[in-house]
């Protein structure tokens, strides 16, 4: 879950890397280091703590030297200390590793090299694929060393190793962990994803599970597990290194919530054919699940009821980390992965699972050129731009927007009316744009009412997924205690923690018959004592606060209330000082398991 980088080439390589950990912080960071090979020796400096305050104190960049790598940490094994950052080296410091993901043989691994006199320093299982390098180190190259200590190895990893002996190289190595090569003129990168590299390059070489890489400033080569050679397919990533940037907006997180009219637009354009395939799909398959975490889950779970009533198709959204336990996967099913980066470890392993299964596999991705665009059969990409902000307000509402398209393309294929909700979808990007001029008004009442500790979300039908993801925003960044829930199910159960230091958030749809329910739950809760947020599309409902929007069809709304929560749980995130951009023990791509 953590970031890696490494350069080789004519420049200050310590100060490119330093550049492309930043572009990675976003992943984990609980600690960060950087290693480069000069004058026959590896320097490493590491530390814990986030990447400025180390630049400021040990001057990471300052690593002398042409070729180096870096890692940004988000500890799996072995406490957040100086010893267990990486990069971690060998017993005579001539080899250092940067390592994401988990060697699952650690301890068998570890036992054995002790006994044969290696000497650790730190609790990690990273720490012994240097050692296992070290071993062949004398009598092969650094690339054959790295295919024989990976021999060993069971887990996960994406890997980088420099050596001592051979200053102008970097081995890279892949197994369910993503890296990828950047293609420069007399230089090269590798790193967990491109961002770290758009500065320099556009060109990029995404590495599959099982290959080894061996990168030189003139170029590349890729071996697979044998050492025997592979090709490799290049891509032009047409993202630009500005788009990372803050422009003027004091968080990523706020710059994201006001790209959303733009994002959702693209997501209007992206192909019909691209739409209509994974229609056709969910129409031919005899079952359909979608599966995601976190807040892709909750897209999936808005997904479900525009299947159900718009097209009369039922699809289960299912937790990803739960797919191979509960879901019946045959030659007849359908798994639609949805991962914003296209690395979500749990939804890659749902889609392989449904593969080795004989299912039909798709997905919804952002990134370009991520694992999931190469394990599914066929990919819609969401096209919503580089998304920094651990906490996913835009790639959200795209997902949102493109599941939606789907629906309405499943309606029409079976002959059902979808009108006014196909008219109602093409006004999107002009419905969110008004919802973020409230920006305002949505913060001085989130002022006025986040004053305790505790929060329940609630909504009924269609925005009862809407109640989860706001739920988890707040929480997410807020650091307080959010419930989300269906408002008919507050009564069995919840609604007796209802008092004053515990609020109600509504989301209360447009006439009809989920308004008027919703409306006697919120009077349930404040017969109770509880206070009560009404977050409405159209009327004003009474409470004890109100964010009045729009007026659009009930099947909209999880679009329309989305950018509120947002704004929502930033304003409250800032009022709090939290690092609204980076909250505590996330990571913004969960790449382990
Ligand atoms: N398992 C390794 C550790 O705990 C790597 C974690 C990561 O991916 O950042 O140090």
């Amino acid at each position: 879950m953590c970031g890696i980088v490494g350069y080789v080439g004519g420049r200050n390589a310590g100060e490119v890397v330093l550049h492309g950990l930043r572009r990675l912080e976003y992943r984990g960071y609980d600690s960060c280091g950087i290693a480069s090979v000069h004058g026959g020796r590896v320097e490493v400096r590491k530390d814990t703590g986030m990447l400025d305050e180390i630049e400021a104190r040990l001057r990471l960049s300052g690593v002398r030297g042409t070729t180096a790598i870096g890692h940004t940490r988000w500890a799996t094994h072995g406490g957040v200390t100086k010893e267990n950052a990486h990069p971690h080296l060998d017993c005579t410091r001539r080899v250092a590793v940067v390592h994401n993901g988990i060697i699952s043989n650690h301890e068998e691994l570890r036992r054995e090299l002790e006994a044969r006199g290696h000497r650790f320093l730190s609790e990690t299982d990273t720490e012994v694929l240097p050692h296992l390098i070290e071993e062949h180190l004398d009598s092969l190259p650094l690339e054959e060393a790295v295919l024989r200590a990976l021999e060993r190895v069971e887990g996960s990893y994406a890997l980088l190793a420099i050596s001592a002996l051979e200053p102008g190289k970097i081995v890279a190595a892949r197994n369910e962990s993503p890296l990828v090569i950047g293609v420069g003129e007399g230089e090269m990168f590798v790193a967990s994803d491109v961002f770290p590299f758009l500065r320099y390059t556009r060109r990029a070489v995404p590495l599959e599970d099982g290959e080894v890489a061996v990168i030189t400033r003139e170029g590349y080569r890729v071996l697979d597990r044998r050492g025997a050679p592979v090709s490799k397919r290049e891509l032009r990533v047409d993202w630009s290194d500005e788009e990372a940037r803050k422009e003027g907006y004091p968080h990523f997180m706020l710059k994201e919530i006001h790209e959303q009219p733009s994002a959702v637009g693209a997501a209007l354009r992206i192909y019909p054919e691209d739409i209509a395939k994974l229609a056709e799909m969910i129409q031919r398959a005899e079952r359909v699940y979608l599966a995601g975490a976190g807040t892709s889950l909750h897209a999936a779970m808005v997904g479900e009821y525009w299947f159900s009533q718009l097209a009369g198709k039922c699809v289960i959204a299912i937790d990803s980390s739960e797919l191979e336990n509960k879901a019946v996967v045959d030659p007849s099913t359908l798994v639609v992965g949805i991962t914003q980066s296209g690395e979500t470890y749990d939804t890659l392993a749902a889609l392989r699972f449904a593969r080795a299964k004989g299912a039909a596999t798709a997905a919804i991705v952002n990134v370009i050129g991520s694992t999931a665009t190469r394990i599914a059969e066929h990919v819609v990409m969401q096209g919503s731009g580089i998304e920094i902000a651990v906490c996913a307000t835009k790639t959200y509402t795209s997902q949102l927007t493109l599941l939606l398209r789907t629906a309405v393309e499943l309606a029409r294929m079976e002959g059902r009316g979808t009108e006014e909700v196909e008219e109602g979808m093409r006004e999107l990007p002009a419905l969110l744009s008004k919802v973020l001029e409230l920006e305002d008004e949505i913060a001085r009442v989130a002022e006025g009412f986040f004053d305790v500790q505790n929060y329940i979300f609630m909504g009924r039908g269609i925005n009862y997924p809407t109640a989860l993801e706001a739920a988890l925003k707040l929480k997410e960044i807020s650091y307080l205690h959010a419930e989300g829930m269906s408002s008919g199910l507050l009564k069995h159960g919840t609604i007796s923690l209802i008092d004053e230091n515990m609020h109600t958030v509504a989301f209360v749809p447009p006439g009809g018959s989920n308004r008027r329910r919703v409306v006697s739950n919120i009077q349930e809760v404040r017969a109770r004592g509880g206070r009560v947020l009404a977050v409405c599309s159209g009327e004003p409902v009474q409470g004890d606060a109100c964010i009045a929007l729009e007026e659009v069809h009930e099947l909209l709304t999880p679009l329309l209330f989305a950018p509120a929560f947002q704004l929502i749980a930033y304003h409250v995130a800032l009022r709090l000082g939290r690092n609204v951009d980076r909250p505590r023990a996330l990571a913004k791509s969960v790449t382990v398991e």
